[in-house]
């Protein structure tokens, strides 16, 4: 219903923001959108929206933001690209208070849906250690060998979603992100991951005429990067349905971070001589998300294809830090 209340945790961040830009154009009229940032690095404020600022790791802060809420999009988390969860598990491991608060707030006000977003670093390592990978099915993320620190929180808030449903009886639905791209994110500072921190080389490259570029890893591990639109659909998709474990939501365009790379490169229109740095953090070999389950129960499929959703991000980033400049 248009006038029930739609709370977005992680509301100022990258995907929260796009959610509630795209829950507003389809004719959603109460919505709260909460983030601990300071409201000026919200990447979106949408007119019409309630804008909240909060640290949703504290419980009484999460029955302030639910007060009311029919529907409840978790995407708050201290999360990034691959440099900040090697090196920050601690952080990435607290946002499981997060997810428990925002649990019990819902139980307390009685909220009827609650989406939470898991990641496909919940999979299990043995399972993606060759750049050849077979795309992981929603089952190979048991047994558990998670990324170490943020995959494991991941795979406990599912978890805690799943027992909160079969105890408690408030609806939960999760999805598991495979790497999501597109404007409006990160693409500096540390938190950004491979497709904004490639459009980032490849644009200070371009600007300052230092045609090199530096590559963490060897280039050769591949990944498959979903585009935000396809990302939103589906999010809603699941938060809507009957569906209670959790699915794979991403792409099955499978590449090399080196042909990620040849992509910006065409988009930029520019080559770059390669330096690979090999002791950078670069995650595991190989991650392909296996769309079979959602592809039959929903019939979602991405529709964005990477070179499309990459113009669109490198356009973005480009702007970003032309104006800056
Ligand atoms: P993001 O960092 O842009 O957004 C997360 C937001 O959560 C940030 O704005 C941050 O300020 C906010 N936040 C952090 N701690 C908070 C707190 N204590 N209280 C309130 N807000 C807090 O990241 P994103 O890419 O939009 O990711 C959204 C969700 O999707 C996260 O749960 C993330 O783990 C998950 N995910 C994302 C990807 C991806 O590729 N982007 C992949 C897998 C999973």
């Amino acid at each position: 219903m248009k006038d029930d209340l739609i709370v977005v945790c992680g509301g100022g961040g990258f995907i929260g923001g796009h959610l509630v830009a795209d829950l507003v154009r389809q004719g959603h009229r109460k919505i709260r959108s909460v983030d601990v940032k300071p409201f000026d690095e919200w990447y979106q404020h949408v007119p019409g929206v309630e804008d909240v600022q909060l640290d949703l790791q504290e419980r009484e802060a999460c029955e302030r933001a639910l007060a009311g809420a029919h529907t409840v999009y978790n995407l708050a988390a201290d999360m990034g690209g691959m440099g900040f969860i090697e090196n920050n598990r601690a952080l990435c491991m607290l946002s499981v208070l997060i997810n428990t608060h925002l649990l019990m707030a819902a139980k307390k006000h009685d909220v009827q849906r609650f989406f939470y977003a898991s990641s496909a670093c919940v999979y299990n390592a043995d399972k993606q250690r060759d750049e050849n990978v077979t795309a992981l099915k929603e089952e190979d993320a048991y047994p558990a060998m998670p990324e170490d620190g943020y995959g494991w929180e991941k795979l406990f808030s599912e978890r805690m979603c799943r027992h909160f449903r079969e105890d408690f009886g408030l609806i939960t639905r999760v999805a598991r992100f495979h790497n999501v791209y597109g404007p409006l994110g990160t693409y500096e500072g540390g938190r950004e991951k491979a497709p904004a921190a490639v459009c980032r080389k490849v644009i200070q490259a371009k600007l300052a005429g230092k045609h090199e570029i530096e590559i963490w890893g060897d280039g050769k591990q591949t990944r498959s990067f979903m585009y935000i639109d396809d990302c939103l659909k589906g999010i809603q998709m699941i938060t809507a349905s009957d569906i209670i474990e959790p699915l794979n939501l991403g792409s099955n365009e499978l590449v090399s971070i080196n042909q990620l790379v040849d992509i910006v490169e065409g988009i930029a229109g520019i080559k770059l001589k390669r330096n690979y740095n090999l002791s950078a953090p670069k995650g595991v070999n190989g991650r392909n998300s296996d769309n079979t389950k959602i592809q039959a129960l929903l019939n979602w499929q991405p529709n964005i294809r990477l070179r499309d959703g990459m113009e669109k991000t490198y356009r973005w980033i480009y702007e970003q830090m032309t104006a800056k400049k």
